[in-house]
């Protein structure tokens, strides 16, 4: 099993001797994060994110709005955390409200800022290997559970599952680089790929980001295949007090019997997530006073 608890713990700790040795130098790296609405998802992880701040060391701020406010106060707002010299990363929390245009804030926010590494700018330098944008909290936090778990990657046949611009589209860009801890040969399915089994059994490293409870059993996964589970989606359980339960997109029972590593929903991916916002975070502030 994967830790991802574990492992994120560790670089919370990492990232807090990092800001104890910024603030020798009269520095203290600050994170904000927009939250538009009151969308219950959002709020516990923004909640979530505000206290691994402060635990780290750093300076935390939330900016909540109201879902009924405009694109251009919305903008606004970004422009003045883009001005905002206590703010050294920032990320305006997704989806916003239907009436916003999520592109045109993203353009917004000053790549040197953008901690999500979602500005085109940072998503560029991702995909040419430049290493000094920002890479996505998620497929960043994927490779580092590879790299701590002592994955081989290099020419290893890197499967995965998903497409979108904040999993898919980043997590192959980065296993393709010709870097350490990447160097894999990379296929991607989506919802129109034909035949996903013939792909998945083929893969010595499957990254699974579709959003689609248990849609990975056993029999699509080759004998000591690495399965890295991102999904997290939530199933009725009548046993669970709140009615709910949290799942991966991996069929945990059936995977476990043949994957060599595997991990688990949650206390895998899910807790890397923050652990790497905070580190893009300290970079930001350490390029800042550079
Ligand atoms: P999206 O819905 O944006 O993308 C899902 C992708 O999976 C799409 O590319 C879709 O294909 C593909 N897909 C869906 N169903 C299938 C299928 N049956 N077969 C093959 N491909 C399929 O989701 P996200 O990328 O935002 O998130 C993916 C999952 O990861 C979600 O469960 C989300 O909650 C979780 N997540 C977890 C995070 C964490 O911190 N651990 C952070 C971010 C996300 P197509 O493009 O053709 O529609």
């Amino acid at each position: 099993m994967i830790d991802g608890a574990a492992i994120a713990r560790t670089i919370r700790e990492e990232v807090a001797r990092d800001v104890a040795a910024l603030s020798v130098r009269g520095m203290q790296p600050g994170l904000a994060v927009v939250l538009v609405g009151d969308d219950p998802a959002s709020t516990v992880y923004v909640r979530n994110k505000d206290k691994a701040c402060t635990g780290a060391g750093m300076h935390g701020v939330t900016v909540r709005l109201p879902a009924s406010i405009s694109q251009q106060q919305l903008l606004s707002q970004v422009d003045d955390l883009n001005a905002d010299p206590a703010i050294h990363g920032f990320l305006v929390q997704m989806p916003l409200p239907r009436h916003l245009d999520a592109d045109a804030v993203i353009r917004r926010i000053d790549p040197k800022k953008d901690v999500d590494g979602f500005h085109p700018v940072n998503v560029g330098k991702m995909l040419i290997g430049d290493t000094d944008g920002f890479v996505p909290a998620t497929p960043a936090g994927v490779r580092e559970l590879l790299a701590r778990s002592d994955v081989e990657t290099d020419g290893q046949h890197c499967v995965i599952i998903g497409r979108s611009n904040i999993v898919g589209k980043p997590m192959a860009a980065i296993m393709l680089q010709n870097q350490p801890g990447a160097n894999a040969t990379v296929t991607v399915c989506h919802s129109r790929t034909k035949s996903l089994p013939e792909f998945t059994r083929r893969a010595d490293i499957l990254i699974v980001a579709a959003g689609k409870a248990n849609m990975l059993r056993g029999d699509m996964v080759k004998p000591g295949a690495v399965v890295i589970d991102v999904g997290i989606n939530r199933v009725n359980d009548e046993s669970a007090p709140s009615g709910h339960r949290l799942v991966g997109d991996v069929e945990f029972d059936s995977v476990r019997e043949v994957a060599s590593k595997l991990t688990p929903v949650p206390g895998g991916v899910g807790p890397m997530t923050i652990a790497m916002l905070l580190r893009n975070t300290v970079r930001a502030a350490e390029r800042a006073i550079s």
